[in-house]
């Protein structure tokens, strides 16, 4: 039985506390509001898996293949992408390093290290977000929207009190 859908006042401002003094009960609390019930969870975790990532950072340890884009790289000198990001990547044409000798975590989806462009099929960035928010059941995208709504005021009390 799915828990009512308003949020109530009392209901944030037990939770809040209990983030810190009591976590597992607070994260139950939290997933059973959002999913319903735990086959509401495992249909939106499955979901979600099935969704583009928006980061890659898979380590790439030495003495592994890895790629450096003259074109896609932001800061041109220090990105790294996996093997697998750069041959999903579209780099047709582009200038490129592929090197055994570096190592560090693949940047592909981190616009910060490399244009949009330069990501690959499955890592779109953070601006894919807005994506996989509407890719969600519109049900958990709207109890989400009350937590987030009911924090709010929480927050505001807080932080006056708190002198912040
Ligand atoms: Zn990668
Ligand atoms: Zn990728
Ligand atoms: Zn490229």
């Amino acid at each position: 039985m799915l828990p009512d859908l308003t949020i109530s006042k009392e209901q944030v401002n037990e939770l809040m506390p209990k983030l810190t003094s009591d976590p597992r009960r607070a994260v139950e609390w939290f997933a059973l509001y959002i999913f319903g019930s735990k086959k509401g969870y495992e249909q939106a975790k499955s979901q979600y898996s099935q969704l583009p990532q928006p980061l890659c950072a898979k380590s790439i340890p030495p003495d592994t293949l890895s790629y450096k884009c003259y074109d896609c790289g932001n800061n041109n000198d220090y990105h790294i992408f996996c093997e697998e990001c750069f041959l999903n990547g579209e780099h047709t044409g582009h200038r490129y390093l592929r090197s055994l000798e570096r190592a560090g975590c693949c940047d592909c989806g981190d616009i910060n290290a490399v244009d949009a462009k330069g990501f690959c099929c499955a890592h779109r960035g953070f601006v894919g977000l807005d994506n996989i928010a509407k890719e969600l059941n519109s049900e958990v995208r709207e109890r989400l929207e009350y937590v987030v709504v009911g924090m709010f005021d929480q927050v505001f009390t807080l932080c006056e009190r708190l002198n912040i």
